[in-house]
Order: C-alpha cells, then structure tokens, then sequence
C-alpha cells in the first residue's frame, strides 16, 4: 500500500520515534508547528475515524492512553498540550492514514473558527 505513514511504521522510510509498542507508534513531526509536535498513530492502517469500526474503536483509547504517558515523560503534561485529528478533506487530512497531532510547548492559538 503506498502509505506514508505504513512505510514510517515498517521502517522503510526513517522517522523520529518518540514512542513504540505493539499497537502504535507516535514520532515527530516533520514541519512542527510547536516546540512539541508528536504525531501518534496505530500500526493498523485505517484511513480515518470512519474507518474504525466499534470492533476496533479500543485503539483510540490506547492512543489517548499513549498521548498521556508521552506528555508526562517528555515533561508537557503540567503545562498542557492539544490532541488534533484532521479528518477528510475540510478537517484539512492531508496522510490518509488516521493520526493524532499532540501540540505542546507553547501557549497554542486559538484554532479558526
Ligand atoms: P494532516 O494534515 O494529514 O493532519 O497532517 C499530516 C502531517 O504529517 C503534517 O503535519 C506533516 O507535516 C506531517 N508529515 C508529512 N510528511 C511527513 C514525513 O515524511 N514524516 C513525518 N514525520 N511527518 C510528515
Ligand atoms: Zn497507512
């Protein structure tokens, strides 16, 4: 499958991993917007949200289970951080493979409304 995020995941393209076990991967984003920018997604390809039947809808909780664990040892729990997923072509997704932006370090913008 020509996905991006599968090749960071089968190690065929080079990504900055900031956490890994069986189910997820969570690295560094390439154009950070903010001193901490993770992007965190499941090993399993889904392309979005859509795409996560009930079955399987327990990853997104071991996603957000991740995202705690990385705020707390990269030291951005206390101050804060925002979770992003983008979704389809308005929510602005531009990886067709479902991923989770942690945002952290700074006092973040109000997004657009
Ligand atoms: P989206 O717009 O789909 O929600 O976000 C995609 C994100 O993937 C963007 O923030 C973009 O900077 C990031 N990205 C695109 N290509 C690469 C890459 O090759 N490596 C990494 N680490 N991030 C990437
Ligand atoms: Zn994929």
């Amino acid at each position: 499958m020509d996905c991006l995020f599968c090749k960071i995941i089968a190690g065929e393209i080079p990504g900055d991993i900031v956490y890994e076990d069986d189910k997820v991967l969570a690295f560094n984003d390439i154009n950070p917007v903010a001193p901490y920018h993770i992007l965190v997604v499941p090993k399993k390809h889904y392309e979005s949200i859509l795409d996560v039947n009930a079955e399987d809808m327990d990853i997104i909780a071991h996603i957000h289970k991740v995202i705690n664990i990385i705020a707390n040892e990269k030291g951005f729990a206390q101050n804060g951080f925002r979770i992003i997923n983008n979704c389809g072509a308005d929510g602005g997704q531009e990886v067709k493979h479902i991923h989770f932006h942690v945002l952290a370090g700074k006092k973040l913008p109000m997004y657009e409304k």
